[in-house]
Parts: C-alpha cells; structure tokens; sequence
C-alpha cells in the first residue's frame, strides 16, 4: 500500500469533519479512491503525507498558475502577514490589485472584492437584479457558479458526479427563476429570448466551460449571448473564475473579444489564497452599499493577506506573460497522447484550450453537458487509479480540468506525457 497514512488520515478525518473534507470533490468518491492528505507542494509537484510525489495538473483547481509556492508569492505573503493579517478597515493593496484588474479587463470599470467565486456570482446576480428590476437569471446546463442557491440547479462537477444535479435544501421558490439553456445551443437561446426576453434579469456563463470537462464555446455562441442580452436589456455576466488571467491576461472575453457587462473572478485572482471578485460597468458596480441599494458585505473581504498573494501572482503574469508558451506545451502534451489515444484505437475527445484541457472517454463529439455525460466514468476511474500510480495528480472526476503551470517544465511534461499514454494503454489489457 503507498498511502498508508493518507488512509489513516482520512479515517480520523472522517470522524470530525463530514466526509473528511470541506469540499465535496475532495473526497475521490468518483473514482472509488481514499484522497490522499497533502503535506507540501513546490513547483509542479505535489506531495502526499506519505511523502509519496506526484506531477500536479489540479494546480488547486486553477489558482496555481505560476506553480506551488512560488517564491515571490510566498514572501509578499510573509511580509504583510508580519504587518498584520487582517484590520477590518480599507488598504492601498486593496487599490493596487483592483487596477490590476481593472486594467487587465476593459470591460471592468469599478470592482468589489469578496472571499470566494461563490460569492462572486451571487453578488453578480443579485446586482443585474436590481439593475433590471427583474428576477429570472438563464444559467447553462453543466456551468458551476458557485454553491448559492439560486446557481444549484444542474451546475456541473462536483455535483454532476455525486448525481446530485439539484441541491436539497434549495426552495423551489429561489430554484424557480434560474432557467436552464443548453450550452453552445444558439437556437435554442434565441427562440428562449424571444418568449421571455423582457423577464430576464440577467444570464451567466462560463465563456470557456470547464466545469463539465473543458468545453470551450462554439464560434458564434458568445457573440450571439451578447446580441440577445443587449437586445432584451439583460445583463450578461462573464464568470471567468477559471478562464480570468488563466487563458489571457484579460480572461476568455479578451480572447473573444466580447464585453459582458458584469465579470466574476476568483481562483487566481487570489494567488492561492481566498478571493473573489466582481466588476463591470461602474452604472451597476455603484448600485453596491455603500454608494447604493444593494447588499453586501464581508468581514475578510480585501483581505491584506490575500490581496499581497493576488497582486503578486498578476504582477508576476504581466511581466512573464506566459501564455503563449503555456499553451503551446498544452498543445504539445495533448497532441501526443492524442496519437497514442488512435494508435490505441481507444475512443477519445480531447480539449485543450491555452493551458487547460480534458480526456473524455467518449467516441462522441463533445460540445454541451449532455455530450459530455457519455463519457465513461468508470473507464475515467480506472485511468485515474493508473495515473496516480504513476505519479500523476489528474482531478479525481471526468468532468473537470486538467491544469499546467508555467513550473510544467518541457521535460515534466514529457515524462507526463509518457505516463498518461502508459496508462490509456493500461486500460485495454
Ligand atoms: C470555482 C468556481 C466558482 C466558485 O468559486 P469558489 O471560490 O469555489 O466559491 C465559480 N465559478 C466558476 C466558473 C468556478 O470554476
């Protein structure tokens, strides 16, 4: 047995915390494995409390962009947490990573930090609400937007694979006005608009899905969001959470050259520490207390230590610029598996997009949750259990992203490449 304290561990955890986790993809129910406890990161790897080592492409579900503990994230943490780790009250850092944003996105004119994407997307919604004066907000089958009530309803991942689409505990009357379209549907968004235009409030994407697996937009299915929303006078709401300063600097809408009116942010806008944010047009950002009627608040929201480890990690992004070796060493990786994959003649859809991508385990042509649910799970399972074998940390679902770093070194990556083909090859013996 490898982990023989990762499974000691999971056993006490399990005795105080529900599950043994705080978050419920952790737990590797999907992929019929115990998780493993993690003692310490560095770079592209990851170890276990076993001090067993494995090349990470969880990267913490996206914030890890520049790698584990970089060190000059780590130190602008240690410095500021030597002047103090939280105050309640307002700092420059706050003005520092809001320009960074702010500029980073043309769309955004003013911000507000929050803790989590979570709270991002419910701050979102609640503000196109107002601005509106309406209530129903359209969401697409598979996207995640966070666990607030009003976002549960047929929201991908985690909750895709516990086969719970729909949250108990969601009243009917909330769950009521979030409508569901299929994603990459553009008929179906129009024919939807041309019923209820005038009701709703706003509609929320991801414009790179990467909850249900990595699914990126077909061409003309943002451009015809942005037709529809205008027309009707809905706000159209980016959530880059993932795809902010992971595809681009400017996140997927720079890519696309799209405008939304509102963009949530998160995962590496905190650097590996908790952040959210939203921002937007300053006609709605200034519909927030305190300038105006809306709601919200919170006590560790701009917090200093979190700011530090934001404008870190973006200053780092902007000076490095990344992206384009990032996504060409994806590109790399995922051409050679997929040769192996058809030399294999082992049924697979692989995305890539930038340094995000997915195995599917379908022979059928993936572009929506429906698509994406073909996929064998099972067959996912075992190709999971094989790569972590082989020293290789893959989220621990089908119907996530697998994320590099800019420390994914040309020479990790082919060894990893080399893994991942061992292990498909696995599967057919
Ligand atoms: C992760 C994620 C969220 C939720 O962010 P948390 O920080 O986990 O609350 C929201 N939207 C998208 C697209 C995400 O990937």
């Amino acid at each position: 047995m490898k982990n023989p304290e990762s499974k000691s561990l999971f056993a006490k955890a399990q005795e105080t915390l529900v599950g043994g986790v705080n978050s419920p993809v952790r737990a590797f129910k999907a992929v019929g494995e115990t998780p493993l406890f993690i003692e310490s990161a560095k770079g592209a790897v990851i170890r276990d409390a076993d001090g067993n080592s494995y090349t990470d492409f969880v990267g913490s579900w996206g914030p890890m962009i520049l790698g584990h503990a970089h060190p000059k994230v780590v130190s602008a943490v240690k410095l500021q947490a030597s002047k103090g780790t939280s105050f309640g009250a307002p700092t420059e850092l706050e003005i520092k990573l809001g320009l960074l944003v702010k500029n980073a996105f043309p769309s955004i004119e003013k911000v507000r930090f929050v803790s989590s994407g979570t709270e991002a997307a419910m701050t979102a919604i609640r503000l196109a609400r107002a601005f509106t004066q309406r209530d129903k907000i359209v969401k697409f089958e598979g996207c995640y937007h966070g666990h607030s009530d009003a976002m549960l309803v047929k929201a991908g991942s985690g909750a895709a694979t516990l086969g719970t689409p729909d949250s108990a505990g969601v009243p009917k009357s909330v769950s009521e006005d979030t409508l569901v379209l299929p994603y990459n549907d553009v008929p179906a968004l129009q024919n939807f608009f041309k019923d209820f235009g005038p009701a709703i409030a706003g509609v929320i994407v991801e414009p790179v899905a990467a909850n249900m697996g990595l699914v990126p937009p077909e061409p003309g299915f943002l451009e015809a969001l942005r037709e529809v929303t205008k027309k009707h006078g809905a706000v159209l709401i980016f959530d880059e959470v993932i795809s902010g300063f992971r595809l681009d600097f400017g996140g997927a809408q720079t890519l696309y050259k799209i405008s939304p009116d509102l963009t949530c942010l998160g995962k590496i806008v905190g650097g590996g520490l908790p952040v959210g944010a939203v921002g937007g047009r300053k006609e709605i950002l200034d519909l927030l207390a305190p300038l105006g009627p809306v709601y919200q608040a919170g006590t560790l929201s701009g917090n200093p230590l979190a700011m530090a480890a934001g404008i870190k990690t973006l200053e780092e992004l902007k000076a490095r610029k990344p992206y384009k070796k990032l996504e060409a060493e994806t590109e790399k990786l995922c051409n050679t598996v997929r040769a192996y994959a058809k030399w294999l003649k082992r049924p697979v859809q692989i995305h890539q997009l930038g340094s995000m991508f997915t195995i599917f385990f379908t022979d059928k042509p993936v572009r929506d949750y429906a698509s994406a649910k073909t996929s064998n799970t099972e067959t996912y399972a075992r190709f999971f259990r094989s790569l972590l074998d082989a020293g290789i940390y893959f989220p621990p679902s089908q119907f996530e992203t697998c994320f590099i770093s800019a420390a994914h070194t040309p020479a990790i990556l082919k060894a990893s490449a080399k893994n991942i083909n061992q292990s498909l090859e696995k599967l057919n013996a």
